[in-house]
């Protein structure tokens, strides 16, 4: 049975590198797939996914305008066996566009495997990201660890002279020059806004 998978975690634990791993090995068993990665990220003139160990593999552009089942409905005619839909920085992507790969999962009956982050260097919810956790039916956590060992859930958006940027817009792709993972401790520690705690009002309920 086809699923929508999401594969979420820190920045830089290798999201990428298991993505462009898992449709080679669709593809060495003679099966066709579908890559996706953002436009946004044009770091490298073109569209492609890049992991940090060397690999890179083209892929399909996408911005909040694309329609994914339309895509693949359209691209299952061109490619008879194709067997899979994968997609980097998944967490780019709006709610319609997760329902539009719950449709690809459901009518199309091919299986949608999503890369991304959960949170922002705010520590707020991406869109995209929030509908995945709502709606994927296999949610598995790719870890990575903080520089103090401990597993890092949390993103460190960091300025040239590294230290930490706790506003902004939420989307500015970065690698290894602007993100750190962190675990909760060190992300409570460097981002001072996310850590205010405001007092609630005491209600007595009479
Ligand atoms: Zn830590």
């Amino acid at each position: 049975m086809a699923k929508l998978y999401f594969y979420y975690s820190a920045m830089n634990a290798g999201k990428s590198t298991t993505l462009l791993q898992s449709g080679y090995n669709y593809v060495e068993r003679g099966m066709q797939v579908l890559l996706f990665a953002p436009c946004i990220d044009n770091r490298f003139g073109k569209v492609a996914i890049h992991s940090r160990i060397g690999l890179t593999q083209d892929a399909v552009g996408f911005d909040n305008d694309t329609d994914f089942f339309a895509f693949a409905l359209q691209q299952k005619e061109l490619l008879p066996n194709l067997t899979c839909v994968l997609i980097d920085e998944v967490h780019f992507l709006k709610k319609e566009q997760i329902k539009q790969l719950t449709k690809i999962t459901t009518e199309l009956r091919i299986p949608v495997l999503c890369y991304g982050l959960r949170s922002d260097f705010r520590g707020e919810p991406f869109e995209g990201s929030s509908y995945l956790l709502a709606w994927a039916e296999e949610l598995t956590e790719i870890k990575t660890i903080c520089h103090c060992g401990k597993k890092a859930t949390m993103n460190i958006r960091i300025d040239a002279k590294g230290l930490a940027i706790e506003e902004g817009d939420q989307v500015q792709v970065g690698g290894n020059e602007s993100y750190v993972s962190s675990c909760m401790t060190h992300f409570r520690e460097f981002n001072k806004t996310f850590s205010q705690i405001h007092s609630t009002q005491t209600v007595e309920i009479s």
